[in-house]
């Protein structure tokens, strides 16, 4: 299959199951392939008006950002792996969206050094919806005490939450994992954001139907564009 060919599919599927399809952003996550590799999806993704492409290390979105610089208008830059506080500098100039905040002190200082350079920058909450089995993202009770300091940030501007089912869960635990971001969304909305929160991101190779179904408005799709 091409990669033009695996784009189709995952846009057909996005028609098939998400009850808003146009709502339906996919992040093409490129972080198993090198710049030859991305290079060859853009141009055969041309007639996309824009690519979003997501990564999660941040010397390597920085270096890819730097090698594809010519086409800035074209690409948009997410990132979304676990973002270390010291190398929030390496992304702070470019990225469009941060998936992944998911400590305050990380909040801190993507809001410091965002004020820095007179940049608003986009960022999603990452909650760990799973519990024990998920690696990654805000204990719930941790962030409801830290919520209020949020507010002092003005130079970040939260759009949304984003989480991951566990590794290897079955659908039941996957729909289960979904759900309940798109019910805490929707609370969150009430309780603290006065409705600013529109994205969920969602989904990735193994599960973005189901992310779908339960109202996925970014799904991240790695393997499934690039490798299969
Ligand atoms: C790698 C990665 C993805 C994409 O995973 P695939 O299974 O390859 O689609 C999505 N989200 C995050 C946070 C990732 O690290």
């Amino acid at each position: 299959m091409s990669f033009k060919e695996n784009l189709e599919k995952i846009k057909k599927d996005i028609e098939k199951y998400s009850p808003y399809p146009e709502k339906v952003k996919i992040v093409a996550v490129s972080k198993y392939s090198d710049v030859d590799v991305i290079e060859n999806f853009i141009l055969e993704n041309k007639e996309e008006k824009t690519i979003i492409l997501g990564e999660n290390k941040a010397q390597i979105i920085k270096e890819k950002i730097e090698y594809f610089k010519d086409k800035k208008e074209k690409i948009e830059w997410h990132f979304i792996g676990n973002l270390q506080k010291n190398k929030v500098k390496y992304i702070i100039n470019d990225i469009d969206l941060i998936h992944s905040v998911n400590k305050l002190n990380l909040a801190e200082e993507i809001n410091k050094r965002a004020e820095k350079i007179g940049r608003i920058v986009d960022v999603l909450l990452e909650i760990n919806i799973g519990g024990e089995e998920s690696k990654q993202g805000y204990d719930l009770t941790l962030l409801e005490k830290d919520i209020e300091e949020y507010k002092k940030f003005k130079n970040i501007n939260i759009i949304g939450l984003m989480t991951m089912a566990p590794l290897g869960s079955d659908e039941e635990t996957q729909k289960k994992v979904f759900k309940k971001l798109k019910l805490l969304k929707d609370e969150f909305n009430k309780k603290y954001f006065d409705n600013k929160l529109v994205e969920l991101s969602m989904g990735m190779s193994e599960d973005y139907r189901i992310a779908l179904e339960e109202g996925s408005t970014i799904i991240r799709i790695g393997r499934k564009l690039f490798i299969n």
